[in-house]
C-alpha cells in the first residue's frame, strides 16, 4: 500500500470550488465507466471545501463520494466531522482511496505522515466502539471516521459514522469503504490554515456567529432543531406513515419535537457550528441516541412506531452498525407492507419494536430476510415481485427521504432530479410549496427546484457548508461570497457561483448517463408510482395523489431551464457553455450520444 500527495491546478479550484465539485470532477476523470462499485477499482473521495477549517459558521463538513453500490450512479453525502477540520490543518483538500487493502486497515494521516495500520482488532466492532478505542490512542481532538458492521458486510446503504451519531454517505459510501477493507480514517493536522485576508476573516467569522445568535428563529431552533419538523409535517400531511401510504400518523405527538424536549439530555453538533442540532435523549435501554427529523420519521411513523425512546433505540442501533436511517426506515416499512400482503414468508409487523430491532441486526449481518433487505428496496421489489415495485419508495435506487409527496409535486420533482437519487438535501422546497399552493405544477415550481439545487446541492455542497443556517434561520447568502473572498482572495458573485453549481450538476448528470448509457431515459427522473396511483386515505389531504401528465410537463420545464434535452441529458451547447466540452466528447464517444 502506498500514499501519494499531489498538487492540483488552481483552475480546477475556481471551476469546481471543492467538496462535491472536486468529487464529481475526480470521479468523472479517474473512474473507468462500468466499474463495479464494490470492486477495488472504485474510488472513495473525501473532499473538503475552501471554507473548511476556518472559524466560520457551520463549515466543519466534508463530502464523501464514490460510485454508489446502491444506485449504480454517482453517490455522495456530507458529514460534519473533525476529520474535515483536521484534514485541512494537515494540508489536504481531498483524499482519494483507491484499491483494496489485503487485510483490514486504519488510514492514519498525521500531517505529512501517512500510514496504513492493522485494524484486525477493530474489524467486527461497531462504529461507537471503534471510535472510542481510536480516541484512546490518538486523543479527543483527532478526526475519526469509521464504518460499523454494515459497511464490513457490504450492506448497500451502509454509511460512515463519527462522533457517536453524526453520519453521512447514504448511497452506500460505508459499503465502499468496507469493500476496501478500510475500517477507519484518523486524521491529525497541526498546521495553521493560511487565509488570504486573516484579519478580515476573523472579524467576519465573529460577526457572523453573533448574527446567528440574534436571529429570531434561533431560540426555538436550539430547543428542537429539525425535530420541530415532525409536528410541521403532521400538520401539512407530509409525514411518511406506513411506507408512505399516508401523510399523517396517529401517534405523531409521541415522537415529536415537544416530546423530545422533555427527554433531552444534551445537544451535539458539527465542528465550528453554534446551531448544534443533534438532540440527544436516552433510549429505551438507557443509552444515548442523537435524534433528528429524518431518523425519527423514518424509524417512527414510517414503520408505525409511536414511542420516542424506542425509536431512539432503533436509531442508536443503526448508528452503531453504520446503516443509513432513511434507507433503513424505507426497507423496514417495505418489508412490513410486503409481509402484510403475503409477499414474503416472514412475519414483519408494523410498530413491533423488539422484532424490528432484531431485523436491523439481521440486515447489518446479512442474515435471513436481512440479507435481501440489505440490497435496498429496489432490489427487494424486483426479487419478490407482486407489483411491489409500485410501492418501493425510491428514485434511481436511493430510498426516499422523510417527506410524503402525494400532494407536493415540487418536492416530488426535487426528489426525482436530486443528484444522488431521492434525497432532500439538494432542494428542500416543500416548506415553500406549502405556502405557494401545493396542488399546482407551475413553471415557478421547476424554477424553485433549480434555484434550490444551485444553492444547496451546488454551492453549499462544494463549499461544504451546512445549509441549515440559510434555510432555517434566514442567514443571508451574501455572507458566503464574503467568506470566500476573505479565505481565498477569490471574488465571485452569486451569479458566478450559480454557474459553478450548474457545472457540477451537469457533470454529475453526465456521470449517471455514462454509467447507464442508452438505457438512460426520463423515467429515471420520475418519483415512485405510489404517489401517482394510490391516493392518501386519511387526514386533510384525503384523496390526494400526483398527476403523471402534469408531472411530465413540469419535468420538461425543469429540463429546459437546465439546458438538458427531453431525456434529461445536458445538451452539447449546455456542456460547452459550462466549459465541459471534453465531457460532451467523451459521452459522444462512449455512449454514442449527440450523434
Ligand atoms: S446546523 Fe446541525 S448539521 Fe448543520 S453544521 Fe450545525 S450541527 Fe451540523
Amino acid at each position: 500500500m502506498k500514499a501519494v500527495a499531489e498538487e492540483y491546478d488552481a483552475k480546477i479550484a475556481k471551476s469546481f470550488l471543492g467538496g462535491r465539485g472536486f468529487a464529481a470532477k475526480i470521479l468523472w476523470d479517474e473512474l473507468r465507466p462500468g466499474t463495479d462499485a464494490l470492486s477495488p477499482e472504485n474510488k472513495l473521495v473525501f473532499a473538503t471545501g475552501p471554507l473548511t477549517g476556518f472559524a466560520l459558521p457551520s463549515s466543519g463538513k466534508l463530502v464523501v463520494a464514490a460510485k454508489s453500490p446502491l444506485t449504480g450512479g454517482y453517490g455522495d453525502g456530507n458529514i460534519g466531522t473533525f476529520v474535515a477540520v483536521q484534514m485541512r490543518q494537515a494540508g489536504y483538500d481531498a483524499i482519494i482511496v483507491d484499491g483494496k487493502a489485503e487485510k483490514p486497515v486504519v488510514l492514519l494521516v498525521q500531517d505529512k505522515r501517512i500510514e496504513f495500520l492493522d485494524a484486525g482488532d477493530l474489524w467486527g466492532l461497531n462504529s461507537f466502539k471503534v471510535e472510542s478505542m481510536l480516541r484512546q490512542v490518538y486523543g479527543p481532538n483527532a478526526g475519526v471516521l469509521t464504518i460499523g458492521q454494515a459497511g464490513e458486510n457490504l450492506v448497500k446503504f451502509a454509511n460512515i459514522v463519527c462522533q457517536e451519531g453524526r453520519a453521512g454517505g447514504r448511497p452506500g459510501m460505508g459499503a465502499v469503504m468496507g469493500s476496501k477493507n478500510l475500517k477507519a480514517v484518523v486524521i491529525i493536522g497541526s498546521g495553521i490554515l493560511p487565509a488570504a485576508y486573516p484579519k478580515e476573516l476573523k472579524e467576519l467569522g465573529a460577526e457572523a456567529y453573533r448574527e446567528i445568535l440574534t436571529m429570531p428563529p434561533y431560540a426555538f431552533w436550539k430547543k428542537q432543531g429539525t425535530m420541530m419538523t415532525i409536528e410541521w409535517s403532521q400538520e401539512n400531511s407530509v409525514l411518511p406513515t406506513h411506507n408512505y401510504r399516508e401523510g399523517v400518523f396517529g401517534k405523531a405527538d409521541a415522537i415529536g419535537g415537544f416530546t423530545m424536549e422533555k427527554m433531552k439530555v444534551s445537544q451535539r453538533g458539527c465542528p465550528h457550528c453554534n446551531m448544534t442540532c443533534g438532540n440527544v435523549i436516552k433510549d429505551s435501554y438507557r443509552r444515548e441516541s442523537e435524534l433528528d427529523y429524518e431518523n425519527v420519521a423514518m424509524l417512527g411513523s414510517n414503520i408505525g412506531l409511536g414511542h420516542l425512546r424506542r425509536v431512539a433505540a432503533l436509531n442508536r442501533a443503526a448508528d452503531e452498525f453504520g446503516l443509513d436511517t432513511i434507507s433503513l426506515g424505507n426497507v423496514l416499512g417495505f418489508a412490513m407492507e410486503a409481509s402484510e400482503k403475503g409477499l414474503i414468508e416472514e412475519k414483519v409487523t408494523w410498530g413491533k419494536f423488539k422484532a424490528t430491532n432484531a431485523l436491523i441486526e439481521d440486515i447489518a449481518y446479512r442474515r435471513g430476510l436481512g440479507n435481501m433487505l440489505a440490497e435496498g428496496v429496489r432490489f427487494t421489489a424486483e426479487k419478490i415481485g407482486g407489483n411491489s415495485n409500485r410501492w418501493a419508495m425510491h428514485v434511481k435506487g436511493l430510498e426516499v427521504s422523510a417527506y410524503d409527496c402525494h400532494a407536493a409535486p415540487a418536492m416530488a420533482l426535487a426528489f426525482a432530479t436530486s443528484s444522488i437519487g431521492a434525497h432532500h438535501k439538494d432542494a428542500w422546497v416543500i416548506s415553500w410549496e406549502m405556502k405557494v399552493g401545493r396542488r399546482g405544477y407551475s413553471e415557478e415550481k421547476a424554477d424553485k427546484v433549480v434555484e434550490f439545487q444551485r444553492i444547496r446541492g451546488g454551492v453549499f455542497e462544494a463549499l461544504t457548508v451546512c445549509r441549515l443556517p440559510w434555510i432555517e434561520l434566514g442567514f443571508e447568502l451574501e455572507w458566503y461570497t464574503r467568506f470566500l473572498r476573505a479565505a481565498t482572495s477569490v471574488e465571485m458573485t452569486w451569479k458566478d457561483l450559480d454557474v459553478v453549481a450548474d457545472r457540477i450538476y451537469a457533470l454529475i448528470r453526465c456521470f449517471w448517463v455514462r454509467e447507464f448509457g442508452k438505457s438512460w431515459s426520463m423515467e429515471m427522473d420520475v418519483p415512485p408510482a405510489r404517489w401517482f396511483e394510490e391516493p392518501i386515505t386519511k387526514g386533510p389531504m384525503k384523496g390526494a395523489k400526483l398527476d403523471r401528465a402534469k408531472y411530465d410537463v413540469m419535468l420538461n420545464n425543469y429540463y429546459r431551464k437546465r439546458g438538458w434535452d427531453e431525456r434529461g441529458i445536458p445538451t452539447k451547447t449546455t456542456l460547452k457553455n459550462l466549459g465541459l466540452e471534453n465531457v460532451a466528447k467523451q459521452l459522444k464517444r462512449r455512449v454514442k450520444l449527440f450523434t
